[in-house]
């Protein structure tokens, strides 16, 4: 007889559950301006103490609860993950889970070249790499902690090297900040295999000041590049993908445009997010969260895990970016790093 599988299930606006990102620490190594302020992140900052973020062994018990109800990519992210110790352990737990087929990590770069070879071995697929300007003027104002863009560019070879290619570039462009480098970014990497994003700066959080006005769009930097260099659209391969793609006319490969000020797509968003603690978000910019680490500590059994998210999901009505606003800006949402971008 046919084993009878349940349900998968959908939140209110019909959609399903499909990816996971886990924050696995809420610590960095840089202070993107757009992200952690130095200002807010100072050496006085309280970082999640070491007994509350969750074990290796909680995160992989939670994924395989995870892949019951849908989920099948999972994405490792901070914070910056590859400050937290051990990573390839936890990857290699992961990897052993049935239900993962996609496993990554973002980013930004400057720990791969001594991690990304046991990284590869633990079963990691690809990389995502953070680069925000291919100049060393620009991009330390961006990461404001002096680090030059070779070591990143080092970090991407490195990941490369070990197989986690092709790479996916994550660039966001901040006005007045580093517009001007959507160009020589586009010029560096078109022809390298290297799929270069450009993310619209997002008012994630509340202490990165954000401003509508300090967004340059989708719209400004697909004109900017395809002054020079034409592009044409591409279908999207799967649902709930959140990258517009283009391809170089003239076949010199592609460039994604994640346009999630100026063109949401909350539509199609099957994305859960879980931070450092323990806590799931069902949207990025959500202001509480579900305190998964309490059942997880108080002995729940993978049956009342299962049936806590399957319900935290089916009540789920997120859709922030179509319906953000002056006032939605402002609201106490929590932080990129903590959450997970
Ligand atoms: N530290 C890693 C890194 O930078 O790749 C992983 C975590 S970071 C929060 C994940 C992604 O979120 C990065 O590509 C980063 O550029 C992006 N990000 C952070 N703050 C953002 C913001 N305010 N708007 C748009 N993207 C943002
Ligand atoms: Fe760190 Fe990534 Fe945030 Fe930059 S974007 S401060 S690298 S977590
Ligand atoms: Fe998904 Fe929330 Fe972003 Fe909309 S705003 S796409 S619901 S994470």
């Amino acid at each position: 007889m046919p084993e009878l599988l349940p349900m998968l299930p959908r939140d209110t606006r019909g959609r399903p559950l499909r990816d996971l990102r886990i924050s696995v620490t809420d610590r960095c190594n840089f202070r993107c301006v757009y992200c952690m302020p130095r200002a807010v992140f100072g050496p006085d900052h309280a970082f999640l103490p070491r007994a509350e973020l969750l074990t290796f062994g909680e995160i992989a018990r939670m994924v395989a609860i995870f892949t019951r109800l849908g989920v099948e990519k999972v994405r490792l992210t901070g914070g910056e993950p590859l400050v937290r110790r051990e990573i390839p352990t936890l990857v290699s737990l992961l990897a052993g889970i049935r239900g993962v087929q996609d496993l990554t990590l973002t980013t930004n770069g400057v720990l791969l070249p001594e991690h990304a070879s046991a990284l590869r071995e633990a079963g990691l697929h690809r990389v995502t790499v953070s680069l925000d300007a291919d100049d060393d003027a620009t991009f330390r104002r961006m990461n404001d902690a002096g680090v030059p863009v070779s070591r990143v560019l080092a970090g991407i070879e490195a990941a490369e090297a070990a197989g986690l290619g092709p790479i996916k570039l994550n660039m966001v462009v901040k006005r007045g900040w580093n517009e001007h480098a959507v160009l020589p970014m586009a010029r560096r990497f078109r022809g390298t295999g290297r799929i270069l994003r450009f993310i619209e700066y997002m008012d994630v959080g509340h202490s990165n000041g954000w401003r509508l006005d300090e967004v340059t769009s989708a719209d400004e930097i697909l004109a900017t590049i395809s002054a020079e260099f034409p592009l044409e659209p591409m279908a999207p391969t799967n649902p709930g993908e959140v990258a517009e793609r283009y391809r170089y006319a003239d076949g010199a490969g592609e460039i994604g445009i994640i346009a999630s000020v100026s063109r949401p797509f909350c539509g199609d968003c099957n994305r859960a997010r879980l931070s450092a603690d323990g806590q799931l978000y069902t949207c990025l910019f959500a202001t509480s969260g579900h305190d998964l680490r309490t059942l997880l500590r108080g002995g729940a059994s993978d049956g009342d895990l299962e049936a806590t998210l399957r319900g935290i999901w089916e009540a789920r009505d997120d859709r922030y970016s179509e319906i953000r606003s002056a006032e939605t800006a402002t609201l106490p949402k929590v932080e990129m790093s903590y959450i997970g971008g």
